[in-house]
C-alpha cells in the first residue's frame, strides 16, 4: 500500500493554490491590487488543502477566484456647467454561495476592474467571518465626488442606479457604501431604486437614512468594530486602549469612528488623514473639529490647524506612520502602509495593528509585522463590523422593525468578539498559532467553500 506522507499532502496543495495562483494572473493581466488579495488568501489555505483534499477534487479555488458575474457600465450625467460627462461603472457579484451578494459601492478616481475585483474578493470571506448569510460583491465608479457640488452627485448616483438597478435587489445583491459613498449618496440612490422600481424596497440598500429603513449604529460600526476587535487582540496579551497613544489614518466614516471609540476607552488619538496630508495633535485629536469638517462642511484636514493653532499639519498621508504609537489603525485606504512604513512602526514601538480600511497594508509589510510579533488584525475581521450591521439592517428592513442602538451596539460587539475567536481557533488548529492573517482567511474560507460543496457544480 502506497502511504501518503504529511509532507507530500503538504506539496500537493502547495503545487495546487501556486498553479490556480498563476492561472488567475494570466486570465486577469494588469490587476495587480486583485492579484495580491488572491495571494494573500490563496498563500494561507494550503494548509486547509493539505488537510481536506476535497476542496481540491471539488476545484473550489478555480470556482472562488472567478466572479459569478461581472458588469462594467457607461454612467453619463451633465455637470453644473451644462456639459456631459462619462464615468464607468462596475458591479462585481463574487460568491453568493451562503447569501445574496453584499458589499459596498466605491466613487474614486482610481476605481478600476482589478480594484473592484480585489474588494469583491475579500468580501467573500469578510462576509463569511461574520456569521451572517451573505455572500460577497463590491461596486463603484471612476467617478471623483470630491468637489462636485450636491446637485451633481445627485444627477451622478440617479444616472449610476439607472443602471445598477437590473442586476440588483434584496435577494439579489444589497450594495452600500465604501470610499466616496455616504449617507447621502445611499439616498439618492435609494430614492432612484424606489422610483424606477415602483415600490419602497427598504432591502436593497443599507447604510440608508434611519428615517427610511436605515438601521442604528451603522454609521459607527466600521470603526467601532475595529476597535472591538483589536481590543480583544490587546486583552489577550494583558493590554488594553487605555492611557495608549494611537494613530488613525483617514478621516472619513471608519477612521472618524474608530477615533470616537478609541477616545471612549481611555486611549489619546494623536493623528487623522486625508488623501492631501496629516494631522499630529499631541493633545488628541478634536473629533468634533473633524466631524464638522469632514461630515458636514466637506472641507480638507489641512483646516484643523486652523482652529487648533498648537497641531501641525503636514503635506502627503506616508509620514503618518513615522508618529511614535502604541496602537496603528489603517483606516484610509489599500497599500497604505508599506515595507519601509512597516519597519518605522516597529522601530518605534508599535504593538497592534488594526486595519479598518481594506488591504491598507502590503504582504512585505504584513510580514514586517508577524516576524516582530506585532498583534495584527487584519482588514477582513478588523473591518467587518460595517458589512455585519448591514446584515442587520437587512434582518431588520426583513422584519419591518428597528433595534435600538444599544442592541444594534451589543450584537456587533459579540460578532466581533466572535470573529476574533474563531480566527484564533483556525489559526491554532492549522499549525499557525497567533497569525490572524490566516485564521481569518481559513475560517472564512471553509464556510463558502464548504457551502458551495453542498450546492453542487453551479
Ligand atoms: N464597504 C464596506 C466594506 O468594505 C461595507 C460593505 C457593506 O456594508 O455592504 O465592508
Amino acid at each position: 500500500m502506497i502511504t501518503v506522507t504529511p509532507e507530500q499532502d503538504l506539496a500537493a496543495a502547495t503545487q495546487y493554490v501556486q498553479s490556480v495562483y498563476e492561472s488567475v494572473v494570466k486570465r486577469n493581466p494588469h490587476e495587480s491590487e486583485f492579484h495580491q488579495a488572491i495571494k494573500e488568501i490563496l498563500d494561507s489555505l494550503v494548509p486547509v488543502f493539505a488537510k481536506h483534499p476535497k476542496y481540491m477534487q471539488h476545484s473550489i479555488l478555480e470556482r472562488i477566484v472567478e466572479p459569478e458575474r461581472v458588469v462594467s457600465f457607461r454612467v453619463p450625467w451633465v455637470d453644473d456647467a451644462g456639459k456631459v460627462q462619462v464615468n464607468r461603472g462596475f458591479r462585481v457579484q463574487f460568491n453568493s454561495a451562503i447569501g445574496p451578494y453584499k458589499g459596498g459601492l466605491r466613487f474614486h478616481p482610481s476605481v478600476n476592474a482589478s480594484i473592484i475585483k480585489f474588494l469583491g474578493f475579500e468580501q467573500i470571506f469578510k462576509n463569511s467571518l461574520t456569521g451572517q448569510p451573505i455572500g460577497g460583491g463590491k461596486g463603484g465608479s471612476d467617478f471623483d465626488p470630491k468637489g462636485k457640488s450636491d446637485n451633481e452627485i445627485m444627477r451622478f448616483t440617479q444616472s449610476f442606479m439607472t443602471e445598477l438597478f437590473k442586476y440588483i435587489g434584496p435577494d439579489e445583491d444589497v450594495p452600500a457604501g465604501d470610499i466616496g459613498v455616504g449617507g447621502r449618496e445611499i439616498g439618492y440612490m435609494f430614492g432612484q431604486y424606489r422610483r424606477i422600481r415602483g415600490g419602497h424596497e427598504a432591502g436593497v440598500l443599507t447604510g440608508k437614512g434611519v428615517i427610511f429603513g436605515g438601521s442604528l449604529t451603522r454609521t459607527e460600526a466600521t470603526g467601532y468594530g475595529c476597535v472591538y476587535f483589536v481590543n480583544e487582540m490587546l486583552k489577550f496579551k494583558g493590554l488594553s486602549f487605555e492611557g495608549s497613544t494611537v494613530v488613525v489614518s483617514g478621516s472619513g466614516n471608519v477612521a472618524i469612528y474608530a477615533i470616537e471609540k478609541a477616545h471612549q476607552l481611555g486611549a489619546k488619538v494623536v493623528a487623522c488623514s486625508d488623501s492631501g496630508g496629516y494631522v499630529y495633535d499631541a493633545n488628541g485629536i478634536n473629533l468634533a473639529t473633524v466631524k464638522r469638517l469632514k461630515e458636514v462642511e466637506r472641507k480638507r484636514i489641512r483646516e484643523y490647524v486652523n482652529e487648533h493653532p498648537h497641531a501641525i499639519y503636514i503635506e502627503g498621508f506616508e509620514g503618518i506612520w513615522t508618529i511614535p504609537c502604541d496602537i496603528a489603525l489603517p483606516c484610509a485606504t489599500q497599500n497604505e502602509i508599506n515595507e519601509n512604513a512597516a519597519r518605522i512602526l516597529v522601530a518605534n514601538g508599535v504593538k497592534a495593528i488594526g486595519e479598518g480600511a481594506n488591504m491598507p497594508s502590503t504582504l512585505e509589510a504584513i510580514e514586517v509585522f508577524h516576524d516582530n510579533h506585532v498583534l495584527f488584525g487584519p482588514a477582513k475581521a478588523a473591518n467587518a463590523g460595517g458589512v455585519a450591521v448591514s446584515a442587520l439592517e437587512m434582518a431588520q428592513n426583513s422584519m419591518r422593525l428597528n433595534w435600538t442602538f444599544e442592541e444594534v451596539d451589543a450584537k456587533l460587539h459579540s460578532i466581533m468578539k466572535n470573529i476574533y475567536q474563531n480566527a484564533v481557533l483556525a489559526a491554532e488548529e492549522y499549525g499557525y498559532s497567533g497569525n490572524l492573517v490566516v485564521g481569518a482567511n481559513i475560517a472564512g474560507f471553509t464556510r463558502v467553500a464548504d457551502a458551495m460543496i453542498a450546492q453542487g457544480v453551479v
